[in-house]
């Protein structure tokens, strides 16, 4: 069986897990502080603080955008359904727009039309690790004064074209950027999250906020030698990294570079192999975009019955998944406040047409052509009927 997906993990993760456990500090420490700033070079941030996942970064990036009760959040459906949930958590009102049907990311010419006076950020979210068309979004979130929070879950690792230079994603290019370390993304600490800011009171108040609104961390008290009792001023929340996963991330940060060679390398030999395929469409990379490929989705032409080509592929030993879901599709966001900013056909095709095939750092060019074949004849089957 050839999996979706399979974390590139070892003997260096397990070797980093001994540190925090044989010196006693386990929590939020050393490791999570090494790993902020390495983290932060990475990408080029002035700030970055660790977390406990990416749906409570997104949570607490919302917060300091001054997300409240009522405000509306432009963002997408076509996105795992954190992203919304996030905005709900603090009484947001997700506005979905749609997307571009050729990237899958938010289409920038939709988000304009969906700002009202309510509208409080744009939230966009770099779909299975595809760069959004950051200086589009970014001139309407200019134009209308509101911040840009990206959701970044996917997308470590993968960079945009500014100008003739090649930046990170997370640098952030928006106000705001928040990463999953979810085994499912292209890094992981089990789970874990990271938000980068160059805003420093941003970075003051996640750090404040992830810790109970504790006025003084206990690392700092832990060394202090004067008594210090620490105060809790703002309502706050228990979202801390542990040290054992900022150790493992701290791993995962060095192997970063080779992971992405390598899923671009994949991704290069499957759109090679796919291109004259008929029935199936790769995916498309702009010229300003460099994916780091955490998924690598093909689109079904008509008449190729999604579920049906999935189990075909599964009952020949090749596991896929359907395209990116919708939250307004499910039955969370039935009883859930939202909005439609607009028609949403390009998301809802996506999640029927769209289908993911494995694709990791380890995989093998054996397992990739194993793939290649086995679609072929899916399609060859399916497609003629
Ligand atoms: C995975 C994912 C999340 C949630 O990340 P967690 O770390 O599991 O909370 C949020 N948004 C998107 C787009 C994702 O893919």
């Amino acid at each position: 069986m050839i999996p979706i997906a399979k974390p590139l993990v070892g003997e260096a993760e397990a070797e980093a897990a001994r540190r925090p456990i044989t010196s006693g500090w386990l929590t939020q420490g050393p490791e999570v502080a090494a790993f902020e700033q390495e983290f932060a070079a990475s990408v080029g941030a002035a700030h970055a603080c660790a977390v406990s996942n990416c749906t409570t970064a997104l949570h607490l990036a919302l917060l300091a955008a001054g997300v409240g009760p009522g405000d509306e959040v432009v963002t997408v459906s076509h996105s795992f359904i954190a992203t919304a949930n996030a905005i709900r958590y603090g009484g947001g009102i997700p506005v979905f727009v749609d997307i571009d049907a050729v990237t899958g990311n938010m289409d920038p010419a939709q988000v304009d039309a969906a700002v009202t006076s309510k509208t409080r950020a744009i939230l966009c979210v770099h779909q299975i690790g595809m760069p959004c068309d950051m200086p589009a979004l970014l001139a309407v979130s200019a134009r209308r004064g509101l911040p840009l929070i990206e959701d970044a879950a996917c997308a470590i690792g993968s960079s945009i074209r500014i100008g003739d230079r090649w930046e990170a994603i997370g640098k952030p290019h928006g106000d705001i950027a928040c990463f999953s370390f979810h085994p499912r993304k292209v890094i992981t600490t089990g789970d874990g999250g990271m938000i980068t800011t160059n805003n420093g009171e941003f970075d003051r108040k996640f750090r404040l906020w992830r810790q109970h609104g504790m006025s003084v961390p206990d690392s700092v008290r832990h060394g202090s030698p004067t008594v210090i009792f620490e105060s809790y001023p703002v309502l706050g929340f228990n979202y801390r990294m542990t040290d054992v996963q900022a150790a493992i991330g701290r791993e995962q940060l060095k192997r970063l570079p080779g992971i992405i060679e390598s899923r671009r390398r994949l991704a290069a030999r499957y759109h090679e192999a796919l291109a004259a395929v008929p029935g199936v469409t790769p995916p498309h990379e702009p010229a300003w975009a460099r994916s780091n490929w955490q998924s690598y989705g093909v689109r079904l032409a008509d008449g190729i019955d999604q579920r049906r080509f999935m189990q075909a592929m599964l009952d020949r030993g090749v596991s896929t998944r359907r395209g990116i879901m919708n939250a307004h599709l499910e039955g969370a966001y039935a009883h859930e406040p939202w909005r439609a900013g607009g028609g949403l056909t390009a998301s809802e095709a996506a999640q029927d047409e769209v289908v993911l095939l494995p694709l990791y750092a380890q995989m093998t060019t054996d397992e990739q052509d194993t793939v290649v074949e086995v679609l072929k004849t899916v399609v060859a089957e399916l497609g003629g009927a």
